[in-house]
């Protein structure tokens, strides 16, 4: 069965100001997009067909990097999408309490993410991920991610993604890739990012 593109679940305006509807548009019906049709195409007549992308992801180092980078592009995506929503929300109880004893507080937390997101040279990813029941933070590069048995020195479940692509912050912020940064915290659903946290432990 073919991998789809998943709707949005909000409008493309609804993280504006901090991220603003244009993008949101290109990058979800363009960029995403393209990432699931090339993704189709690589794993077309193989057994790859009938697997999750999560299971793909674990077992990347057996296919071409076609569906390293498009597999990888459609999970990151995916992911991106579920922990955005200007929707007010805050870390669970469960969440908060592995946040302070795993990585020293929510501001820590921040400081140490975005210093992931804004090291991270070129294109890539920052992650919030559980591995072995503790909460970490790491980057990848291109459309890698933690799940994917090629990469060595970011690994667990990722619970939580920022996009440092330029296609994700361009457009309004052109270079300032750390304004971006400080923008994601308005906009993050904590609601979403508890329920994967307590599903990855
Ligand atoms: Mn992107």
């Amino acid at each position: 069965m073919a991998f789809e593109l998943p709707k949005l679940p909000y409008e493309y305006t609804a993280l504006e100001p901090h991220i603003d509807a244009r993008t949101m548009e290109i990058h979800h019906s363009k960029h995403h997009n393209a990432y699931v049709t090339n993704l189709n195409a690589a794993i077309a007549g193989t057994d790859a067909e009938n697997l999750s992308i999560e299971d793909i992801c674990k077992n990347i180092s057996k296919y071409p990097m076609a569906v390293r980078n498009n597999g990888g592009g459609h999970f990151n995506h995916s992911l991106f999408w579920s922990i955005l929503g200007n929707n007010g929300s805050k870390p669970s109880a469960k969440l908060q309490a592995a946040i302070e004893a795993d990585l020293g507080g929510m501001e820590k937390l921040k400081e140490d993410f975005n210093k992931a997101a804004t090291t991270r040279f070129g294109s890539g990813w920052a992650w919030l991920c559980v591995e072995g029941g503790k909460l970490k933070i790491c980057s990848t590069p291109n459309q890698d991610n933690p799940l994917m048995d090629v990469v060595t020195d970011c690994n667990g479940a990722p619970i939580m993604g920022l996009d440092v692509w330029e296609h994700a912050y361009y457009l309004h912020y052109q270079n300032r890739r750390p304004d971006y940064c400080s923008a994601f915290w308005s906009i993050i659903n904590w609601d979403e990012v508890s329920r994967r946290f307590e599903a990855a432990l």
